[in-house]
């Protein structure tokens, strides 16, 4: 027993001895043809691995041949030299996928983001005056003119929007919030966590469920800063339930001399009852709030509004020159490329366009009836070429999401693949490593493919990494 041991340690001795150097491994065609893509240092980097990597493997007398080590530094170099932010082709159905970016941007918006990424812009330039300028006044106007607002600021998201709401208007003071609405967002962000990082104090009003006036008019003391009111995004109550409606609270907190904030999460510009989305459904829109005299107005560039991440603010002039004055601004300011896909974006709005030209609305306008024609179209290219699968096309829903509408889903129509061999999970993975990766949805044993978040410039792609699984 001990001396076939003794001779193995031997062997692989023996093979270890008998690897490549760094700098043969280095002169082999296929890695040095490498040294034009790649620095010097991550080249020795990746080697000195795989030889360490072989070092610990070699188990039998014979080395691994230098092609198979200069094969395994290629592998490894194009894995480093892929970005990890990779397009992907959303086939999930969830319009504002989270996960997967949010809203996909209108030609316009990609074009102005891309101009102002090439080269100088009068970001904080005042053209007429030669002078310093202020990056703010460049989407102001615009949000002004949309909501009714007498001023607007824009930050990095709605999280830095309400955490800069908080911090310059209640910062060691009292912040009164419905129980109802002291609510977690999605990742970890809740409205109390919030509260606390910007110095305000939350003081919780109502009960889960029910919240009348009077419970946040008995909460008001001088030491009361704001109340705060904030749209349940992701989830509904239903039932036995009761909030307070904007108009009520702003004639309270202005009899009172308190400030009434109001974080609508998506923010939706639109009327969205012609998309089936009306009464109930529709997602409070900033200008309503601005109607209804609400002082401070927050909402996201990326959920319902269909533009880059960014936070809005838009309200009174006098909170909004305290936000302005306030040192958080400077950490949470926008960059130029997001300003200019936003003002793009607004553009779309105020020249009445935005249904057509933003992805987000066209994705959720898209009929039942040309969804199901695309479904089809899909189902007959992939039953031609494919063996391996059973393929139908059956009535489905599609969600907003994005923490927009919770619960709301759209009619729509989707490609189900079920493998006769492999398992759905297996075919799943196998889409998720293509390029671009495809995400769809697995329900009861099949892949589902929804059409209606896929964009019509990716069917060919997506078809293709069909076929060839
Ligand atoms: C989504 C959301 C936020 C956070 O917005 P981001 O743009 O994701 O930072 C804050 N409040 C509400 C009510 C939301 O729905």
């Amino acid at each position: 027993m001990s001396s076939v041991r003794k001779s193995n340690v031997g062997s692989n001795l023996d093979a270890r001895r008998r690897l490549p150097s760094v700098d043969r491994l280095l002169n082999a065609p296929p890695v040095a043809a490498l040294a034009e893509h790649v620095s010097h240092d991550v080249l020795v980097d990746v080697a000195r691995g795989v030889l360490a990597a072989a070092r610990q493997e070699a188990s039998s007398d014979a080395p691994p041949p230098l092609e198979h080590l200069a094969s395994r530094i290629v592998a490894q170099v194009e894995r480093i030299l892929a970005p990890s932010l990779r397009r992907v082709i959303n086939a999930t159905g969830i319009v504002l996928h989270t996960n997967l970016g949010r809203a996909p941007l209108s030609v316009a918006t990609q074009r102005a983001m891309a101009a102002a990424a090439t080269g100088y812009s009068n970001l904080e330039y005042d053209l007429s005056a030669g002078e310093r300028g202020s990056r703010h006044v460049h989407v102001e106007t615009l949000l002004t003119r949309l909501t009714g607002a007498e001023a607007a600021l824009v930050v990095n998201n709605n999280a830095a929007a309400l955490l800069l709401v908080l911090a310059a208007l209640a910062a060691g003071r009292e912040v009164i919030v419905s129980r109802g609405q002291a609510v977690e967002i999605g990742g970890g962000f809740r409205i109390p966590d919030v509260l606390r990082q910007s110095g305000a104090r939350l003081v919780d009003v109502g009960t889960t469920n029910r919240t009348r006036l009077a419970d946040y008019a008995d909460a008001i003391t001088t030491a009361t800063a704001l109340l705060l009111r904030v749209h349940t995004s992701n989830f509904r109550v239903v039932g036995f339930t009761e909030s307070v409606p904007l108009p009520a609270l702003v004639r309270l907190g202005h009899e009172r001399a308190v400030a009434v904030a109001d974080d609508l999460g998506s923010g939706c510009l639109l009327d969205t009852a012609r998309f089936g989305l009306g009464g109930e459904l529709q997602e409070p829109r900033p200008q309503d709030s601005v109607a209804a005299g609400a002082d401070v107005i927050c909402f996201s560039g990326d959920k319902l509004l269909g533009g880059p991440q960014a936070g809005l603010i838009v309200g009174r002039r006098e909170p909004l020159a305290a936000l302005r004055r306030h040192p958080l601004v400077r950490a949470l300011r926008p960059d130029k490329v997001t300003i200019a896909g936003l003002v793009a974006t607004l553009q779309h709005y105020q020249r009445g366009e935005a249904e057509r030209a933003l992805p987000v609305w066209q994705m959720i306008g898209a009929g039942q009836e040309d969804l199901s024609q695309r479904a089809q179209r899909w189902a007959a290219v992939i039953a031609r070429q494919s063996r391996t699968l059973e393929v139908s096309v059956r009535d489905a829903e599609s969600a907003i999401g994005g923490g927009s509408l919770p619960g709301v889903t759209l009619p729509t129509a989707v490609v189900s693949l079920r493998p006769r061999q492999r398992t759905v999970e297996d075919i799943a993975a196998a889409l998720r490593r293509v390029t671009p990766p495809v995400i769809g949805r697995i329900e009861r044993k099949a892949l589902l493919l929804d059409p209606r978040t896929v964009l019509p410039g990716d069917e060919p792609a997506l078809l293709a990494a069909i076929t060839a699984l």
